[in-house]
């Protein structure tokens, strides 16, 4: 069997050239990364809940007419997606302050805002992705100020189905960060939502008890990631299967 051409090994994912024009194999790693790569580790099963949990959150925006870069997974740790020019921004969208904003304005972690605040860092891991403007981004042409208005709604729009999502099992999403993608069909672009939607890239707190079930898990030392993650897969009813039923040993 032609081994497959790597097109680009990230902190928690790589990515293969996919089987026809346009696509591209999205593999999740176990790998685990916190403070720009300071901190590292290999979690196991992490690969395996957020392809999973991505497949699920794409799925159910694409339902809702939002555009997403997901075609089908393809097996536990695999998912075909379009191939698509990543636009060099991580977009963060926050319903409550906590992580980098509580510690930039010193506001509480958990305090809610006024309304979702959107935020753009430069995807720049030499840079640490520092927080730009909407003046950087339109001046360095990264971003059009069509594609902002774009960017804008589809991240309102992602925040609107995340969070409803969730609280229906009673977590708050506290904030996430999505990344956008351009595709050109015939003459027009269009952006949609790439990369993945996972507890990486989300804060997710229990409503009831504040239990934090994300990624903060792993970067505060505050416990079992898989057993965090498997909670959130579990309440979605999204549990790979291995996990469900675990063989049971017969002497
Ligand atoms: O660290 P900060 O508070 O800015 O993170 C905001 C949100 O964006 C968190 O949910 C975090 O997991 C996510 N994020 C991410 N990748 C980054 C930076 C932040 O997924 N490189």
């Amino acid at each position: 069997m032609a081994r497959r051409k790597k097109i680009y090994e990230g902190k928690a994912k790589i990515l293969y050239e996919g089987p026809e024009p346009g696509t591209i194999v999205q593999y999740f790693k176990d790998d685990a990364t916190a403070f720009n790569a300071e901190k590292k580790d290999v979690i196991d099963g992490k690969g395996v809940l957020n392809n999973r949990l991505s497949e699920f959150f794409m799925t159910g925006l694409a339902q809702i007419g939002v555009p997403t870069h997901f075609i089908r997974r393809l097996n536990m740790r695999e998912q075909l997606v379009r191939n698509c020019e990543i636009i060099p921004l991580e977009v963060i969208v926050r319903n409550y302050a906590a992580g980098s904003m509580s510690k930039r304005l010193g506001i509480a972690e958990g305090t809610q805002l006024p309304r979702p605040i959107v935020e753009y860092c430069y995807k720049d891991d030499a840079l640490g992705d520092p927080l730009v403007t909407e003046e950087h981004i339109a001046a360095f042409g990264w971003a059009s100020q069509q594609d902002m208005d774009d960017i804008l709604s589809l991240a309102l729009r992602v925040n609107d189905f995340m969070s409803g999502v969730m609280l229906a099992v009673g977590i708050r999403l506290v904030d996430f960060k999505i990344e956008i993608g351009r595709v050109f069909e015939g003459d027009f672009q269009r952006l949609i939502v790439a990369d993945e939607i996972s507890p990486d890239s989300c804060r997710l707190w229990d409503i009831e008890t504040g239990q934090k079930l994300d990624k903060d898990v792993f970067r505060r030392d505050l416990g079992s990631l898989t057993d965090a993650y498997s909670e959130v897969a579990r309440r979605l009813g999204v549990l790979p299967k291995s996990n469900v039923t675990k063989p049971t040993l017969i002497n």
